[in-house]
């Protein structure tokens, strides 16, 4: 796995993509946590479940049936103001399944280890991408700190970090330019004869 950090940036950075009235600290927090929480299940391991038991580690909590279960109970928590099915409620659904099934992605490029069981519980098989540039990070946090913490800081940094703080970055410079330019015409001088009217309530988001 990247190491728990690594998941929750990516988490937390795919919180830019929700529609305006759902983002925020909170919904970056919350798909932070989403994000990382598949790798409790180390706990499997304690417990004499094997690495490559559906219920293993990179089983079941990393696949995608999980994924979406997962972003239905965040998405009726965080959404419970929305209406339902509206196009803000829908793009919030699928920011947030986009954040939990990332880990499972994630995982996927790395080095070592099983496989992600994307289709678990339907399909056992575990799978990897042909490319896998990220550095599997130890399971234990002492020896994170103790062996190659910072070589695999190193990695994540080069392959997660920066291309991904990057994207968020530009999005929100196009946002910022594209948002910053609108004001133009509810500045321009009210006409002597217009009423002012109250602010409308269209579709956001
Ligand atoms: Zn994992």
């Amino acid at each position: 796995m990247p190491s728990a950090l690594t998941h929750a940036f990516v988490g937390g950075a795919i919180s830019t993509f929700a529609p305006r009235r759902f983002r925020g600290v909170k919904l970056g927090v919350v798909l932070a946590v989403a994000a990382a929480l598949p790798d409790l299940d180390v706990l499997a391991f304690r417990v004499g479940i094997p690495y490559a038991h559906p219920l293993g580690h990179r089983g079941l909590s990393h696949s995608l049936p999980f994924a979406f279960l997962f972003a239905i109970v965040l998405w009726t928590w965080l959404g419970r103001d929305a209406v339902r099915l509206s196009r803000a409620s829908e793009g919030l659904f699928l920011v947030i399944f986009v954040a939990c099934a990332s880990h499972g992605f994630l995982d996927a490029f790395t080095d070592a280890g099983l496989g992600v069981g994307f289709f678990i519980p339907f399909s056992d098989v575990r799978y990897f991408f042909p490319w896998r540039p990220i550095l599997t990070s130890p399971l234990s946090i002492g020896r994170f700190f103790s062996e190659d913490g910072a070589l695999i800081l190193r990695n994540e940094a080069v392959w997660v970090w920066i291309p991904v703080g990057l994207v968020v970055v530009l999005t929100v410079l196009a946002r910022h330019m594209v948002h910053g330019s609108t004001p133009l015409h509810p500045m321009r001088a009210a006409q002597p004869n217009e009423q002012a009217k109250p602010s409308g309530s269209g579709p956001r988001g």
